[in-house]
């Protein structure tokens, strides 16, 4: 199964991750799934990294709940969530594994450590065990 992102979503993400360097970004995916079972991204929500750090994030919780709360008024549910990473490869930590709890949403990892070519991945993760998704990124600029 794919899940499908607006290339303008895409590049909101890589801005947010260029402009948060050094610190590690952070935000929500909304959307909807379609009738084919793919994930269809309607809508980013960048959130702030609580953390302030280059290694780990943790969402701020009143904008996460503020994120969600969008997504049902819009009638999208959570898809997953993205985080950057400045200076490693688009591939979930030890850390980022132990905390994905939710095998049904997405996790979705930009590396920065070509600054000039960002690497965007998605991940399903249960239990630990990580599979790559393929993302399908769509539209206009
Ligand atoms: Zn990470």
């Amino acid at each position: 199964m794919l899940i499908i992102l607006q290339k303008q979503d895409y590049k909101k993400i890589v801005r947010q991750a260029l402009e948060q360097l050094p610190v590690e970004a952070c935000g929500l995916l909304g959307g909807t799934i379609d009738e084919n079972g793919n994930s269809v991204v309607k809508g980013i929500y960048p959130l702030t990294n609580m953390d302030n750090s280059p290694e780990h994030f943790s969402m701020d919780p009143k904008e996460q709940f503020a994120a969600v709360k969008d997504m049902r008024k819009q009638g999208w549910s959570m898809l997953g969530n993205y985080h950057s990473h400045p200076v490693s490869p688009a591939r979930p930590s030890a850390e980022d594994k132990r905390l994905a709890f939710d095998p049904k949403v997405s996790y979705f990892i930009i590396s920065l450590l070509e600054r000039e070519q960002p690497v965007l991945k998605s991940f399903r993760i249960q239990q630990g065990l990580v599979a790559e998704e393929e993302i399908k990124i769509i539209g206009e600029e």
